[in-house]
């Protein structure tokens, strides 16, 4: 069988360019996963990439993504959850994602906590940090994070494991190193707080991967650099 898709280069292409960046930055290319983003993309493309080696797949919206989990039956497979997610969505959630990327209140927090507690499982989750201010609105401002960190470290059927962010400039990936280099800080601060380790940063997409991982990343949420252009609507 052929698995040169045009898929298999680019995941080749994006694993080995990743894997210079972290050399470059004197780190171990194996602490970097990255994080195939297939919202809006069919079934049959995240089939191709996977196909290609790709385990790690990244959705945004609840619906779209428990509908994919259902027709499709690959494995091995991880699913991440990095769409803002809603309290009334957080039921759908727990056992059906490794990894929530974007929990973005204490509320959210103890809902999914709840919603785990239901389901008898323990979910890992990301806080979301927002680093731009006005100009972004998804996220955590970083001086809520110590009082949110004092309550989300104790919900039982959560286990914090780090940070995420999503930058608001997309086209300059200079622009964002700096935020790249807080929330890395703000983690090392969080650590300290918690007295345990946080291991993930979740930072860097199709355009600035690469000075995410020079400043710490270690999931990087690459859409379109994979799959090409989005579908413009939902399926
Ligand atoms: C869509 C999306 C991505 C991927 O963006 P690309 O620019 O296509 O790589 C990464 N993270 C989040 C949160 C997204 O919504």
């Amino acid at each position: 069988m052929d698995t040169q898709t045009p898929y298999a280069e680019r995941v080749q292409e994006i694993k080995e360019t990743m894997a210079a960046a972290a050399r470059a930055a004197d780190r171990d290319p194996a602490e970097v996963t990255l994080v195939a983003v297939s919202k809006y993309q069919p079934i049959e493309a995240i089939a191709a990439v996977h196909a290609a080696g790709q385990t790690h797949f990244g959705e945004n919206y609840i619906q779209e993504a428990l509908d994919k989990q259902d027709q499709c039956d690959i494995s091995p497979i991880q699913w991440h959850f990095i769409g803002h997610l809603q309290r009334n969505k957080a039921k759908f959630v727990p056992g059906r994602f490794d990894l929530v990327h974007t929990v973005d209140s204490v509320r959210l927090a103890q809902m999914l906590d709840k919603k785990a507690a239901e389901a008898g499982v323990v979910q890992a989750i990301l806080l979301q940090v927002s680093l731009a201010g006005e100009e972004q609105k998804a996220g955590l401002a970083p001086e809520a994070l110590e009082e949110t960190l004092d309550t989300v470290g104790q919900l039982p059927h959560l286990q914090l494991q780090g940070f995420m962010t999503m930058p608001p400039y997309f086209n300059d990936p200079e622009r964002v190193r700096p935020l790249f280099c807080r929330l890395r800080e703000l983690r090392d601060e969080a650590q300290n707080q918690l007295g345990r380790e946080l291991p993930h940063l979740s930072m860097g997409m199709s355009g600035d991967f690469e000075v995410a991982i020079a400043e710490g990343a270690t999931l990087v949420r690459v859409g379109t650099r994979i799959f090409g252009p989005r579908p413009q609507k939902s399926l």
